[in-house]
């Protein structure tokens, strides 16, 4: 028969941080990073836990430069072709930048459709200093999966494997048990993403997040919270229900760093001018960046060469007003979760779960002026 299990699910926008008592007398005295130990790979790492998601337009070469200054990860999306030579040497380059011995803010991506053998040899290769690997697909419960993710880690012990998505805690554990370091948590809730209405399937990102990091913690994995943050306070929640990691595509798109076409449109405003003895609408120039989900039709068509008869579109095509450097967004999160941290008294963000208490609510927000 079916079951219906109704206990209360919930999403970001469902609960609020309690302050506490802080010992905390500034934002500057709360560290936005932590030192990251994972189950396999044998480095450790800093990190603000902040992921730029490997979508065609965030998960690029530029996105790194910036977010790897603000020690915030990129995982550059699986459409770079590294046999190009000039994708190499940016790999070799930004290697010299780096202090440790390996481009410690950089995953590659693949799926389970792409050449395995190319992949193989490009994790062999010496001279290609990546050590980090995100293994993406739309359903991580296929069997499949876990098997490749059984075969990568065979293959490359040391090797930082982050896979997913999933949302419950069972299959969490499944595969890091399978070999994963990271698994990455949220099915439906992005913010270009369709799969809830064309399939039913999803789960409120918050209680995702919650049970998946108890059952990752309980084996000495880590997860990534995937998909749903619409402002600062959202990725500080998502960190306060446990999360390793925490991955945005929606908030860094619209950014010179991210790809996507740009757009220019002139709109008319309320304002009205007189010319030649008329009254007429001022007009303002507004510049847009396309941002589109990957199983977008136009992703399909742009890097898949075409959709697939068996498929259907999961993802949506939207224009986002240009916000200039990403610099300008990385930094208004960081600060908006160093306040959050001065709200909960946590001096670092592995306290954060620690100093968490949510009320539950049924309004975040007054929107007496409107949405902002
Ligand atoms: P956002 O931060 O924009 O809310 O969510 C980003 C996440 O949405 C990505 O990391 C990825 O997991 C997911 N995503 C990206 N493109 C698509 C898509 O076309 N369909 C679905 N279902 N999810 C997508």
């Amino acid at each position: 028969m079916t079951q219906i299990r109704d206990s209360i699910e919930l999403d970001f926008c469902d609960v609020l941080f309690r302050p506490k008592r802080t010992t905390l007398n500034s934002r500057s005295e709360a560290n936005v990073t932590r030192r990251y130990k994972f189950k396999y790979y044998p480095q450790n790492i800093i990190s603000c836990g902040i992921m730029a998601a490997n979508m065609a337009t965030t998960g690029t070469l530029a996105m790194n430069d910036v977010l790897q200054k603000y020690q915030a990860i990129t995982c550059l999306h699986k459409h770079y072709d590294f046999s190009d030579a000039e994708n190499y040497r940016y790999i070799a380059r930004n290697y010299d930048k780096q202090e440790s011995a390996h481009n410690s803010y950089t995953f590659i991506s693949t799926g389970l459709r792409d050449d395995k053998e190319h992949l193989f040899k490009l994790l062999s290769d010496k001279n290609f200093k990546i050590d980090k690997l995100c293994i993406d697909i739309a359903n991580g419960y296929i069997p499949k999966l876990a098997d490749f993710v059984k075969e990568v880690r065979n293959k490359f012990p040391e090797l930082l494997i982050m896979v997913g998505n999933i949302v419950t805690g069972d299959m969490t554990q499944d595969l890091i048990l399978s070999g994963a370091d990271i698994v990455k948590v949220g099915i439906g809730p992005g913010s270009v993403c369709t799969t809830r209405k064309l399939t039913g399937v999803g789960r409120p990102q918050l209680s995702a997040i919650l049970e998946c990091a108890d059952a990752a913690h309980g084996v000495n994995g880590s997860i990534c919270a995937d998909g749903g943050c619409t402002c600062a306070g959202d990725v500080a929640k998502a960190f306060g229900a446990g999360a390793d990691f925490v991955m945005l595509g929606g908030m860094l798109a619209g950014t010179d760093e991210s790809a996507g076409e740009m757009i220019e449109r002139i709109t008319q405003t309320d304002e009205r001018i007189e010319e030649d003895g008329e009254m007429v609408p001022v007009l303002k120039k507004e510049i847009f960046k396309q941002f589109y989900g990957m199983s977008s039709k136009l992703a399909q068509e742009k890097h898949f060469g075409g959709m697939a008869c068996y498929r259907a579109s999961e993802g949506k095509v939207v224009e986002i007003p240009y916000k200039g450097s990403v610099e300008n967004v990385i930094q208004e999160i960081l600060g908006g979760i160093r306040s959050t941290m001065t709200y909960i008294g946590a001096r670092d963000l592995k306290n954060i779960p620690k100093c968490t208490t949510f009320y539950r609510v049924n309004r975040q927000l007054n929107e007496i002026f409107g949405k902002s």
